[in-house]
């Protein structure tokens, strides 16, 4: 695996190979990697002739600077992991590669409504960091594939749409969430949880299999309360649990029978805040 550090460097690395016909797949992360990054890249190095893998902790997405200083920290390891399955890049810059003219005057994407809503409203500004930095990997690497978990559901359409803005050409390959045993999606906050936390943090993938059993058309709050109520229960603290459209994310207050339906939820424990989503109609 070759380690880049400088964003020139591997833009010039990446020009060679395209102009050799090679097709370049971008798997962007912050680290810290856990099996489910691991099965991404493994699928970009099957479906491309180089799997470039980023790790980035993006300070202009956190809107939280504890929550930014406590984002865990394993490069040593993830170097390992990915040279263990021989991942072909790795792309290490620092924060002066991918805002080399700094951070204080941020372009603005209008990516709309999604801009402000369930995440977008919980942390605001956190999409704008996320479109401006995956911009920057994209001019970077110049990517045919680039490969985004559906764990994280908005943020991919949040790329998909800064996508369209921008007339990039590449093409988003979402990729399901991978779970724990005990259903609880893969993360790397996962890691800040104790033992216990860890357990019972399965409790929001439970949730999320509540709300598919139980939606039936017409009105959806008294569910969406009954989730809220079942994840205190289970010592959450709920920043919210939405059933939303799965085209848009537009919020309905009730269910045609027919709309396809994707709940989405955020809650911490233990002062980890964990998001998860899952399709609750066929
Ligand atoms: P992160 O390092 O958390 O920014 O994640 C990097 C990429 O891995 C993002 O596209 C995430 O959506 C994806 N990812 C993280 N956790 C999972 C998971 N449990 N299943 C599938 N993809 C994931």
């Amino acid at each position: 695996m070759i380690i880049f550090k400088k964003a020139q460097d591997l833009t010039q690395y990446i020009e060679n190979q395209l102009n050799n016909g090679k097709k370049v797949g971008c798997i962007p992360t912050m680290g810290a990697l856990h099996y489910a990054h691991i099965e991404l890249v493994k699928q970009a190095m099957t479906e491309n002739d180089i799997a470039v893998c980023s790790i980035f902790v993006n300070p202009v997405q956190f809107n939280n600077i504890t929550d930014f200083e406590k984002y865990p920290s394993t490069i040593a390891a993830d170097i390992l992991q990915l040279e263990n399955i021989g991942c072909d890049i790795l792309f290490l810059p620092e924060t002066a590669e991918i805002y080399p003219d700094g951070t204080a005057n941020p372009p603005y994407y209008p990516i709309g409504y999604l801009d402000n809503t369930l995440e977008g409203a919980h942390r605001p500004g956190h999409f704008q960091g996320v479109c401006w930095v995956v911009d920057r990997l994209l001019q970077i690497i110049k990517p045919h594939k680039l490969y985004l978990g559906l764990k994280d559901y908005q943020q991919v359409m949040v790329i998909k749409k800064m996508i369209q803005l921008k007339k990039y050409e590449v093409q988003i390959i979402p990729v399901n969430t991978l779970r724990e045993a005990g259903g609880l999606a893969a993360s790397s906050r996962n890691m800040r949880l104790s033992t216990n936390g860890r357990q019972q943090a399965t409790g929001i993938y439970e949730t999320l299999l509540f709300l598919k059993k139980h939606i039936k058309p017409g009105e959806l709050k008294e569910l969406e309360q009954q989730a809220v109520a079942l994840l205190t229960l289970k010592g959450f603290k709920v920043d919210y649990v939405e059933i939303a459209d799965e085209a848009t994310l537009t919020l309905p207050e009730s269910w045609d029978g027919k709309k396809k339906l994707r709940a989405l939820i955020a809650a911490s424990l233990e002062d980890v805040r964990l998001i998860d989503n899952m399709q609750i109609t066929e």
